[in-house]
C-alpha cells in the first residue's frame, strides 16, 4: 500500500476542524499524544509505526464527519490490548464515555476467523458490543477498513482468512447497520482477496463499459444541474458514482453474466433541499431526458423496507446513453450513506440529526444475543444471520425481518411462541396461502390462530427457515413425547 503523507494529526485536526469545537480539538490532540507515546517503538508489518494504523482510522471517521469523541476513542482503539498503557489510565484521562468505547473495542479482541465456532464466537462478541454501544462497531470497521487497505503486508494465507471475515461478518452487518458506505468499502476491499479471478474479471467488465463516457456523463451531469437550477430548485450537491465491485458481480450473478441488462453501473445523485425539490427535479430531467419504461421508482412515498428513501429514474441520455438518477434530500442522503452511523454525524452546519431510537437494532441485538446463549445448532444460527433478509409486514404495519425463504410459520413464531405453535393457516396480502409458501419483501402476513390447537405440526420442520420456529417446533415435540411417556409409564 502506497505510503501517503495525507493522515497526519495535523490533516486529522484539520479536517475536525470543519465540524467540531475547539475543545473536541483539544480532545483530540490529547488523544493522539496518548496512544502515539503508549505505542512508541511499535512497528506495523507494514514498516510504519503503529500510530499510523490508529490516525488512519480515525481520518475514515473524520471524512464521514463523525462525532470527535468517536474519533477519539478510534485514536485509542488499540492501546489497552498491543501496549502497556491500561484502560484504566484512558478512563482517568479522558473519561467514562471514551473509556467505555475503548474497552468494547478490546472485549471483541483480535478476532480471528477459524471454523464455524469460531466464527458464532465472533457474531456473539459483535452482538454484545453493538447492544450495548452501536459506536463501537463504527469504530471497527473503521479499524478493518484500514486493515485491509494494508494487507498486502501480510502473509497470503492471513490475507485470505482477514479478508473473508470481513466480507461474511463485517459487510453484512454493516449492511444490517444501513451503513452502505462502509458496508461497499469493506467488500470491494475483501474482493479482490476472496475471489481474485472474478475481482479482475467484474473490474474489467465495469471498466470496458465506462471507458470513454466520462465527458459524455459529466456533459449529462451539468445539463440536469443547470436545468434544475434554473427551476429556481438549491442543488446542493450533484455527483456521479460507479457501482461497486462486489454489488456489480452480485447482480451479474443474478442477471446471468449479461453486462447489457444492468442499468445503474453510472449514477447521477442529485441532492436538493426539500421533498418537493426532488419531486420537481425528477420531472425537469424527465423533461430533458425520456425515462426507461418501468423503472421510476419513488422510494419517498414508499420507502424500502430498510427504510432507504430517494426517487430513482432511468433515463436515455445523450447518444442514447442510459444513466440513473436518485434523488434526495440531504437528510434521505445521510441515512443512505451511513444509517445508524448518521446519528453520529455532523452536517455542513457543525449540528447533528436529531438521536433517533435505533430501536431495530437494539431488538436484533437482543435477540441474536437470546438465540445465540440457548446455542444448540451453529451452522443454523450461521444461515439465518447472514442469508440475504427479506422484510414483511404485520396487518398492523410492523415491519418484521426474515432469512430468504422465510414462510408464514417463520413469522408466527417470529411474533410470539403461542402464535407458531397455534398457528393453522396464513394470509398474505389477503389472500390465503399454504403454510409453506415462501414470503417475498413486502408481503403483509396474517396469521390465522386456532386456540384449541396444541401442538405444532412436525412437517413445518420440512419448510421453516429460521433458528427460532425450528427450535421451538422441536421444542414441543419434545414435550409432547414426555407427555405421552408420562402418560402411558407405570406410575412409581
Ligand atoms: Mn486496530
Amino acid at each position: 500500500m502506497s505510503k501517503k503523507n495525507n493522515q497526519t494529526i495535523e490533516l486529522l485536526l484539520k479536517k475536525l476542524k470543519k465540524y467540531a469545537s475547539n475543545d473536541d480539538l483539544e480532545i483530540i490532540e490529547l488523544a493522539y499524544d496518548f496512544a502515539d507515546t503508549a505505542h512508541k517503538g511499535q512497528i506495523r508489518k507494514s514498516g510504519e509505526p503503529y500510530i499510523t494504523h490508529p490516525l488512519a482510522a480515525a481520518h475514515i471517521l473524520a471524512n464521514m464527519r463523525i462525532d470527535p469523541v468517536v474519533i477519539a476513542a478510534t485514536l485509542l482503539h488499540d492501546v489497552p490490548e498491543d501496549t502497556e498503557t491500561t484502560l484504566q489510565e484512558i478512563e482517568k484521562n479522558f473519561g467514562t464515555e471514551i473509556a467505555s468505547m475503548v474497552k468494547g473495542i478490546t472485549k471483541l479482541g483480535k478476532l480471528k476467523y477459524r471454523g464455524v465456532e469460531r466464527y458464532i464466537e465472533n457474531l456473539r462478541k459483535m452482538f454484545v458490543a453493538m447492544a450495548e454501544d452501536v459506536r463501537v462497531m463504527i469504530i471497527k470497521f473503521a479499524d478493518r477498513i484500514h486493515n485491509l487497505r494494508t494487507l498486502d503486508s501480510l502473509p497470503p494465507q492471513k490475507q485470505y482468512r482477514i479478508a473473508l471475515e470481513s466480507l461474511e461478518i463485517y459487510a453484512p452487518i454493516a449492511n444490517r447497520l444501513g451503513m452502505n458506505e462502509m458496508k461497499g468499502k469493506l467488500e470491494d476491499l475483501s474482493f479482490k482477496y476472496v475471489y481474485p479471478k472474478e475481482y479482475s474479471r467484474v473490474k474489467k467488465i465495469r471498466d470496458e463499459k465506462l471507458r470513454g463516457k466520462e465527458i459524455l456523463l459529466k456533459k449529462i451531469q451539468k445539463n440536469a444541474e443547470n436545468e434544475i437550477k434554473d427551476a429556481g430548485i438549491d442543488v446542493i450537491d450533484i455527483h456521479g458514482r460507479n457501482k461497486r465491485l462486489f454489488s456489480l458481480y452480485k447482480k451479474l450473478l443474478r442477471k446471468d453474466n449479461q453486462a447489457a441488462k444492468i442499468y445503474d453501473l453510472v449514477a447521477i445523485r442529485v441532492i436538493v433541499p426539500t421533498i418537493a425539490d426532488c419531486y420537481a427535479s425528477i420531472g425537469i430531467i424527465h423533461k430533458i431526458w425520456r425515462p426507461l419504461k418501468g423503472r421510476i421508482k419513488d422510494y419517498i412515498s414508499q420507502p424500502k423496507p430498510n427504510g432507504y428513501k430517494s426517487l430513482h429514474t432511468t433515463v436515455f441520455g445523450e447518444s442514447g446513453e442510459i444513466v440513473e438518477f436518485q434523488i434526495r434530500t440531504p437528510e434521505m442522503h445521510e441515512e443512505a450513506e451511513y444509517g445508524v452511523a448518521a446519528h453520529w454525524h455532523y452536517d455542513e452546519n457543525g449540528s447533528r440529526l436529531p438521536s433517533k431510537e435505533v430501536k431495530w437494532v437494539k431488538e436484533l441485538a437482543e435477540v441474536q444475543k437470546e438465540i445465540l446463549s440457548k446455542l444448540s445448532d451453529l451452522e443454523e444460527i450461521k444461515i439465518d444471520f447472514l442469508q440475504t433478509r427479506i422484510f414483511v409486514f404485520t396487518p398492523k404495519g410492523d415491519v418484521i425481518d426474515l432469512p430468504e425463504g422465510a414462510t408464514p410459520v417463520d413469522f408466527a413464531y417470529h411474533i410470539h411462541t403461542d402464535i407458531g405453535n397455534k398457528c393453522n393457516g396464513a394470509m398474505i396480502n389477503e389472500k390465503m396461502v399454504s403454510l409453506n409458501t415462501e414470503l417475498k419483501n413486502g408481503d403483509v402476513v396474517e396469521i390465522i390462530v386456532d386456540k384449541n390447537r396444541k401442538n405444532p405440526s412436525v412437517d413445518w420442520l420440512k419448510f421453516t427457515k429460521t433458528h427460532t420456529a425450528r427450535s421451538r417446533i422441536k421444542a414441543a415435540q419434545k414435550s409432547k413425547l414426555t407427555g405421552w411417556l408420562k402418560s402411558v409409564l407405570p406410575k412409581s
